[in-house]
């Protein structure tokens, strides 16, 4: 336990370090309840204050729908009160596509320096904790898909960026500067990249990253996309992370990566179960795939990620898994033999819309949740589920997965009654926004706003 005086003389030194890196100012993140990252900015100069103190960032911005407007009907939908946000100094990171800038993502305590119930960053840091206690560690990570356009209303048209084949490497030549300076950007952080490549959809891409602790997964998630969106605007470019960018076709999901680890053994691997995971590992899963309607309230948040969450668009409609099935909602990698890291699953169905730090927390509840119960998994699917017949569609609407998210009690007591309720209460109003509304119009009012 480090002294205030040994902190506030770290603190300094990150200061003067990154003074003299250029670094004028640093911005605190954190994601709201409806998936927008909103941001804070000190001068570095203050950051040691910032430490110490935090900076003000109101519960009420917890109640905040994707279109600014602010819900109430929960705990924290009031005006009055004030939070810290502090920053996370380990993740401090210069931002190369933003000179002169630094990013730390912030947890949020009471004035006082007592962790606020609704911080949904300490709650994914929660819930990995109740997995250390039983001596389970998660390597996690998302990919990050998006599409660029030059337009704000992002039409559709044959001379737009990055229209041509899907995967092509017309594409690829195309854009290979912009490509170039989002690699080298997220590799001057400090990022691991695995992969860059162009994906299915016209102007659309993605970005995936080496696995790290749960809190670490929803951090990057956060400096990926921010950093893709910073480039992209160098370049001329609009980045979306929408759901759906194009009412009717194959939208951006990010989906999350796990595997489940012991004493430095992977247990999605080397086991009796299915596909060669550890029955561990099988109960985990299957937490996950009963809980998933509910789950789907925070990893698929917006009534846009319903218009995403279709068959065929490989984005996981169906409450299934299978060994390598891109239509099931959980995928199951058992990689190489000699590859011991590689054995994981992949949850499809969540999108970018969701916070991160929600997604991560609550997947590792219902996991826990499914180990307790010894829950074993159904048989897998190994075809297409829409062809295979009597698969169960994951809920087609946001009203729908809210609904299961209200009855779950696992969810609810991981997330408390803080979160619990503000969940609700924003999901209830996004909902209620756009009951009745068009795809068009849906896609319309979200497809810049994430
Ligand atoms: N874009 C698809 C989605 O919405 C995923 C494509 C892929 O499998 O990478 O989830
Ligand atoms: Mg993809």
């Amino acid at each position: 336990m480090s002294t205030a005086r040994e902190e506030r003389g770290r603190v300094a030194k990150e200061a003067d370090r990154l003074t003299a890196q250029g670094v004028s100012g640093v911005a605190l993140t954190m994601v709201d309840t409806a998936g927008i990252t909103r941001v804070k900015t000190v001068p570095v100069t203050a950051l040691s204050d910032a430490a110490r103190w935090g900076v003000a960032m109101p519960p009420v911005f917890d109640l905040f729908l994707a279109d600014d407007s602010v819900t109430s009907g929960a705990p924290s939908g009031t005006p009055e009160g004030d939070l810290r946000l502090l920053p996370d100094l380990d993740r401090l990171t210069p931002l190369a596509a933003q000179p002169g800038w630094a990013w730390a993502p912030a947890d949020r305590h009471d004035q006082r320096g007592t962790e606020y119930p609704g911080c949904q960053r300490l709650f994914a840091r929660r819930m990995t904790e109740r997995a250390a206690e039983r001596g389970l560690a998660l390597r996690m990570g998302f990919e990050t898909e998006w599409v660029v356009g030059r337009d704000a209303d992002f039409s559709p048209s044959p001379s737009g960026p990055a229209a041509g084949p899907a995967f092509g490497m017309a594409r690829f030549v195309e854009l290979s500067d912009y490509l170039r300076d989002v690699l080298d950007a997220l590799v001057a952080q400090g990022v691991t990249v695995q992969q860059l490549h162009p994906e299915y959809a016209p102007g659309q891409f993605e970005v995936s990253v080496a696995p790290a602790d749960p809190v670490g997964a929803a951090d990057l998630a956060v400096l990926v996309r921010e950093t893709v969106r910073a480039v992209s605007a160098r370049h001329g470019l609009t980045a979306s992370f929408a759901p759906v960018v194009e009412a009717g076709t194959v939208g951006n999901g990010r989906h999350l990566h796990l595997s489940l680890w012991q004493d430095g053994r992977n247990l999605c691997r080397d086991g009796d179960g299915p596909h060669g995971m550890t029955a561990v590992c099988e109960a985990f899963l299957a937490g996950v795939l009963g809980e998933l309607p509910a789950l789907l309230a925070l990893g698929a948040p917006s009534a846009a990620s319903y218009l995403r969450l279709e068959p065929s668009r490989w984005a996981g409609a169906f409450q299934c898994w299978g060994p390598e099935n891109r239509e099931a909602a959980i995928r199951f990698v058992a990689g190489a033999p000699d590859a011991v890291w590689a054995a994981n699953a992949e949850i499809k169905s969540f999108d970018a819309a969701a916070n991160p730090y929600l997604v991560v927390g609550a997947v590792i509840a219902a996991g826990l949740a499914g180990i307790d119960a010894a829950a074993t998994l159904p048989p897998p699917v190994v075809d297409d589920p829409a062809q295979v017949g009597g698969q169960t569609r994951l809920p087609g609407s946001l009203a729908e997965a809210l609904a299961h998210f209200e009855r779950s009690v696992v969810l609810r007591e991981a997330l408390g009654e803080t979160l619990f309720g503000a969940v609700v209460a924003v999901r209830r109003a996004e909902a209620a926004r756009f009951e009745g509304a068009t795809p068009q119009s849906v896609v319309a009012a979200t497809r810049l706003r994430y």
